[in-house]
């Protein structure tokens, strides 16, 4: 067997090329038939971590209705939009992939609910006890990805982590607080945490990601709202974005109605989505005079909407945010998947038995608690909970 040697053909400029990658944390050989960002796609697809996607909430809990969106599908959709740009604009499809897939890795059960109430649960007791260990640094889910692709997985008879490539840990961490950034800095100088401290750009396959990630959620969000009767399609008369293609679709078909006039708007939407975003980034690319990987990293945001769609973008994720995200129905479920998250943290805070042996011998005790807490998913944390404390909080 041959290892793909040199650049991949057809790969621009700026873009990530496996062949000259910064390199895995621990030294191993090259894979014989794949290259280093194709090896990280599927080390993430083996992960625990992944298989976890399918059992934990994007909007809705997983209980609600077998055709919500999970963080699994959504990664997947992620993915899809995001190797769709990548080709189009001859950037790394398969580090694009790998980011997409592992991007939501470090999410706790219940969507942002569950992550607000574990970062409350550690930064309180940093506080309450004058703790400056590792509770201080509070809790990411960007961070937290990380985390998982570093630290947590247990696959490897050499290292903790699945050891990717210097390039797929950059995008999945696409945001970090300085305090984090700092001490990620002291264990690993100059490495991924770097941009944060020091300003200048990840790569445009980690950029990419970050606007597929709000494409996609802005997209499904509006499917899985409407699936699950919270949102109308007369509400939705008062996003533009939204309303403009779906009187393009009734244009085109006048006959439309119902979920098939929906899917044919957020069709059109999507698509139109993806076209703006290649034509705006090309167009930046070449403004900026961008023409190798050292000038992405030096420079600003490439990958972007033009100033209408991104106008138009954030019109809707203001209205998800009022009429779906903060809708009383979802806050009346999210408040007490926070109770669950809360009471958990506090339970095994007190009562490391309760733990799995290999979270409960750790000396950073509340870490490995938090740890444990969102590595699990919706269905485990509520069990656990139950089993636990004796309430029953989703019958
Ligand atoms: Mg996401």
């Amino acid at each position: 067997m041959t290892l793909p040697s040199g650049p991949t053909t057809g790969l621009a400029p700026f873009a990530c090329d496996p062949a000259h990658s910064r390199g895995r944390r621990f030294f191993e050989p090259e894979a014989p038939t794949r290259t280093a960002f194709q090896r990280d796609r599927d080390r993430v697809v083996h992960s625990t971590a992944f298989r976890r996607l399918v059992y934990k909430t994007q909007v809705f809990l997983n209980h609600e209705g077998d055709l919500f969106r999970t963080r699994l599908t959504h990664s997947l959709e992620v993915a899809q939009l995001g190797r769709s740009i990548a080709r189009s604009l001859r950037l790394n499809e398969d580090l694009v992939e790998a980011v997409a897939l592992a991007h939501d890795l470090g999410h706790t059960p219940f969507g942002h609910a569950g992550q607000d109430a574990l970062h409350n649960c550690l930064k309180a007791l940093s506080i309450a006890e004058s703790r400056s260990g590792s509770e201080a640094w509070g809790f990411e889910h960007n961070l937290q990805s990380l985390r998982v692709v570093d630290e947590l997985e247990e696959r490897y008879p050499a290292f903790n982590g699945l050891n990717l490539s210097f390039e797929t840990r950059e995008g999945i961490l696409k945001h970090c607080s300085r305090a984090n950034a700092q001490r990620l800095e002291a264990q690993e100088p100059g490495g991924v945490a770097q941009r944060f401290l020091q300003g200048g750009s990840p790569s445009l396959e980690a950029q990419l990601c970050n606007l597929a990630d709000e494409i996609a959620y802005n997209a499904h969000d509006i499917d899985d709202g409407v699936r699950s009767g919270l949102l109308t399609m007369d509400q939705l008369a008062e996003v533009p974005l939204f309303e403009h293609y779906r009187l393009q679709a009734l244009a085109a078909h006048p006959q439309l109605v119902g979920r098939r006039l929906l899917f044919e708007s957020i069709r059109l939407m999507l698509s139109e989505q993806v076209y703006d975003v290649i034509d705006t980034t090309r167009t930046l690319i070449s403004a900026a005079g961008v023409q190798s990987l050292a000038d992405v990293r030096s420079g600003s945001g490439l990958v972007a909407f033009s100033p209408d769609m991104r106008e138009r973008s954030q019109v809707l994720k203001t209205f998800l945010l009022r009429n779906l995200y903060r809708h009383p129905q979802v806050v009346e479920t999210t408040d007490r998947a926070r109770r669950v998250v809360s009471d958990l943290f506090e339970l095994y805070l007190n009562a490391p038995h309760e733990l799995p042996e290999a979270h409960g011998r750790s000396q950073h005790h509340a870490r490995a608690v938090a740890d444990y807490i969102a590595g699990m998913t919706d269905r485990f944390a509520i069990r656990e909970h139950q089993r636990l404390c004796g309430t029953v909080l989703f019958p």
